[in-house]
């Protein structure tokens, strides 16, 4: 193995440092030091330029166990930003947000028939609003989009809604912005944001978001880390066909996952317009939304049997539209989840609703190439 440069040593521990000022409220430079296995003299010298950097503050005393109280420690929130957009069926959705993931200015879009170059244009016109405000500096940008997506070549593969087909997304934003962007699934997104800021970063690390809106997509979290597969597509559930000569999808198939357990599909079922509608017909008991709603979280557990089959993850979060039918549905989820799985791998599974709505797609869509890249955060050595 060769042997790491001065440099390399000095940026892993500067990254080593930072991670784990971040992960606590606040920290002493001892604490780190015992987590790091860093020596305090490395710790004290690398904090020193942390907080010459503006990202780390000294904000008080800590409990003394014994000696002097030692000094603590912690990021300051709003020394950085990052861009946040989700790219929802509806209307688009930018957001500012800063190092603990608060939003702090938000515009958004409606984008009904808006796709292709429309759509593209409601992206820009979003972040140039973004950009103008007095929060500085931005640092990165990152987008959560419907579809296929290849996130290291920030390509846009197939996105039907949008009509976007190998769309270079994130090199024209780069283009136009100057800044590092991340182009993600919408699902995969929801899932770092609900991993990170949801509450979620405490447990074994590991987790599956299923995101059940107009389409339905999941993304997946192993160790943490967002895995997207061979091809980008992991957690690609909603094109997966559970009905044999089932309705035809918009994806040219029959009988997906979509076209029976997401919103768009109970619409369609019920001949409604909107889902405010249906879940009045819901709660009122009526038979026929009854019946829809039920067949919907049915072969939704069906799926999720899948995935804990081939996964064997003990923490799935369900959010997106279909959660406002609540927990009577999140039940029937489980219900059928339960039939469909090995029993001794589905009885541990916790299933639980998302707690930040689209925000969850925001807040980790801006904070994935952050997470992966801590050296972002610096002004740049050159
Ligand atoms: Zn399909």
């Amino acid at each position: 193995m060769k042997k790491a440069t001065y440099q390399q040593t000095k940026q892993h521990n500067r990254d080593l440092v930072l991670r784990t000022i971040f992960a606590s409220e606040t920290v002493s430079r001892a604490e780190v030091a015992r987590i790091t296995s860093l020596t305090r003299t490395t710790v004290s010298e690398v904090v020193n330029g942390l907080i010459a950097e503006g990202l780390v503050d000294e904000v008080g005393r800590g409990e003394s166990l014994g000696g002097k109280m030692p000094i603590l420690l912690s990021i300051v929130p709003d020394s950085r930003y990052a861009i946040g957009l989700n790219l929802g069926q509806e209307k688009f959705v930018g957001a500012i947000v800063n190092l603990r993931g608060e939003i702090k200015e938000t515009v958004e879009i409606p984008v009904h028939d808006k796709n292709g170059q429309q759509a593209l244009e409601a992206v820009y016109q979003i972040i140039n609003q973004l950009v103008r405000t007095r929060l500085k500096p931005i640092i990165a940008i990152g987008v959560g989009t419907p579809g296929l997506v290849n996130t290291s070549q920030g390509t846009v593969l197939n996105a039907v809604n949008l009509d976007w087909q190998d769309l270079p997304l994130g090199k024209l934003i780069h283009k136009k912005f100057k800044l590092p962007v991340s182009i993600l699934n919408d699902s995969q997104a929801t899932a770092i944001g609900e991993y990170v800021y949801g509450g979620s970063a405490e447990s074994e690390g590991n987790l599956i978001v299923v995101n059940v809106k107009h389409g339905i997509g999941a993304g997946i979290l192993i160790n943490g880390r967002l895995f997207q597969g061979d091809g980008g597509g992991a957690g690609e559930i909603g094109h997966v066909v559970v009905q044999e000569n089932g309705e035809l999808c918009r994806c040219g198939k029959r009988g997906c996952l979509e076209t029976v357990s997401s919103a768009s599909a109970v619409l369609r079922r019920l001949h409604m317009d909107s889902l405010d509608q249906v879940l009045a017909a819901y709660e009122a008991g009526q038979a026929e939304a009854c019946l829809v709603i039920a067949n919907a979280a049915h072969y939704l557990g069906i799926s999720l049997a899948n995935l804990i089959g081939i996964m064997n993850i003990q923490k799935i979060i369900l959010t997106g539209d279909m959660t406002r039918f609540g927990s009577g549905w999140m039940e029937m989820v489980r219900t059928s989840m339960q039939a469909a799985a090995l029993s001794r791998m589905s009885e541990g599974v916790h299933l639980e609703m998302g707690t930040l709505d689209y925000r969850a797609c925001i807040l980790g869509a801006s904070a994935h190439l952050v997470l992966n890249d801590y050296s972002l955060l610096f002004t740049r050595e050159d």
